[in-house]
């Protein structure tokens, strides 16, 4: 790549440019997607030198490609961070992160407000390889520092949290890993680098289901981290070039377009999404409305203090229930019912049946899920259809 990439840019700038801009080769200004899988060698010592680390290049893309390394560095400017890397999904990025910190006998402590499949790979995946996930409150730091000994390697937070649009005090979760010398990872999915750096906040390594607004099309499941460069090529070599989860230079090619995009697209989906919260906690058959951007949200002023804005999703229950909320989604029509989220199209979901429901009764209950909460993923449809189509399958119930 032959663009100088001025590290000061502001956010779109590095969001268009950071990937490294024009190819030298061809002077084509949309990044070249790669597709080969293998790179020839100069000749015999070229290969083995490669192979040993005398030189550097591409040798197989599993273990590096083009496309892919333009996608790491636009990542690694736009979260802040030394490095970046993909991965085949977000949970392939969890997976590869909690691998590359935890031996068999250690633990690390995770909110209980997670993602239905990070909850799975705690619940079924991790105890089979001796890596114990302790869940607790994550929005009660006494909980988490409780939960932490000397066998615990990190803290795992989501935040805002899904489904319930929960908020963790990023830097009060930093205090905490430095105070006990362990690493904050923190699942960025719902914020995106545009509303909330965690690394600068001081923690440890930044990770995304770039499935959702990173990519923001809905056509490409990955995952993306980023962190120190330590510990990411340690990540790299011990774990991820190993177990082969990398994702496809297509897909990395997908988010690099995604990424252009991100700044306007985040603009959309926070101002759709006060419009939608405001209009949902007026309206008289709506019991509840989680959105962090309404001060009737219980981290209202944490949100506001380590977001620039306040995202795409929002949470909600309608009175009577359970069945009146399914009753209720089965009347839209231009909103859609599918799980994700993070999409340019609306979409919305039951969590409780669907995302959520890796989770037991009992688990659903102490991480604030209720039975007929809704979880809706504000798109950049014009706003007052949104509003007309939520309100034509209320008029249903
Ligand atoms: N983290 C969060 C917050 C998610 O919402 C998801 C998926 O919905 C994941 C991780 C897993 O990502 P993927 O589906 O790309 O594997």
């Amino acid at each position: 790549m032959s663009q100088h990439v001025n590290e000061k840019w502001g956010f779109a700038s590095l969001a268009v440019h950071g990937s490294g801009g024009t190819d030298p080769a061809t002077g084509a200004v949309s990044p070249p997607l790669c597709l080969s899988s293998t790179f020839a060698f100069k000749n015999s010592q070229h290969g083995a030198d490669l192979f040993s680390g005398a030189a550097e290049g591409y040798i197989y893309s599993r273990i590096s490609n083009p496309t892919l390394d333009a996608l790491h560095q636009e990542m690694a400017f736009l979260e802040a961070g030394e490095m970046g890397l993909s991965f085949g999904s977000g949970m392939s990025a969890i997976f590869n992160i909690c691998i590359s910190l935890c031996s068999s006998g250690d633990n690390f402590v995770t909110s209980n407000t997670i993602y239905g499949g990070t909850l799975a790979l705690n619940k079924k995946v991790l105890p089979r390889l001796g890596i114990e996930a302790r869940m607790v409150d994550g929005t009660d730091m006494n909980r988490i520092e409780e939960a932490i000994d000397k066998k615990t390697k990190y803290i795992f937070i989501e935040s805002p949290a899904n489904p319930t649009v929960s908020i963790i005090d990023i830097e009060a979760c930093v205090d905490i890993a430095k105070r006990h010398g362990i690493k904050l990872v923190v699942d960025n999915t719902f914020a995106t680098p545009y509303l909330q750096r965690p690394l600068k906040m001081g923690a440890d390594i930044v990770m995304h289901s770039s499935t959702k607004y990173i990519g923001g099309h809905g056509d490409c499941v990955s995952g993306v981290a980023v962190g120190d460069k330590e510990f990411m090529t340690y990540l790299k070599k011990n774990s991820l070039v190993d177990t082969g989860g990398i994702l496809s230079p297509f897909n990395a090619w997908l988010l690099l377009r995604g990424l252009k995009t991100l700044p306007v697209r985040m603009d959309r989906h926070c101002d759709n999404a006060m419009r939608v919260a405001q209009f949902l906690s007026f309206h008289p058959k709506v019991a509840w409305v989680s959105y962090p951007g309404l001060k009737t949200h219980p981290q209202h002023e944490l949100a506001a203090r380590q977001m620039s804005k306040f995202g795409g999703i929002i949470a909600f229950e309608i009175k009577g229930g359970i069945d009146e909320s399914m009753r209720m989604i089965d009347g839209l029509k231009l909103c859609t019912q599918a799980v994700s989220l993070g999409d340019c199209d609306t979409l919305i979901t039951h969590p409780a049946s669907t995302v959520s429901s890796s989770y037991t009764e009992e688990e659903r209950q102490e991480a604030g899920i209720a039975p007929g909460m809704l979880r809706i993923s504000v798109g950049i449809e014009d706003v007052s259809d949104i509003m007309e189509d939520l309100n034509d399958a209320f008029r249903k119930i």
